[in-house]
């Protein structure tokens, strides 16, 4: 019984690897055809961009280019939530 299980998880997993391959062969194609759909393309990063933290609901904790403000804070391109500065 327990062997039948363990084959059945492992016949699974190919199958889950073989799903994200085959995704991500076609995402590359799928970016192409929508310019401007996507949230998360490459850029070429901003002069005096940083990659900082994002603590917002919306952002979860990951890391987003930020733009310096005046008075040194940092803004989250991403969410647009200033974060830094003296507090
Ligand atoms: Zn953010």
């Amino acid at each position: 019984m327990s062997t039948d299980l363990g084959a059945y998880i492992a016949a699974a997993a190919v199958a889950a690897v073989a799903a994200v391959t085959l995704v991500a062969r076609r995402v590359p194609s799928a970016r192409s055809s929508e310019p401007g759909a996507e949230t998360a393309r490459f850029v070429e990063p901003e002069p005096g961009v940083r990659y900082l933290q994002c603590d917002e609901l919306r952002c979860g904790h990951m890391t987003y280019p930020h733009r310096p403000q005046p008075g040194g804070t940092w803004v989250c391109a991403n969410c647009g939530t200033v974060k830094g500065g003296t507090s």
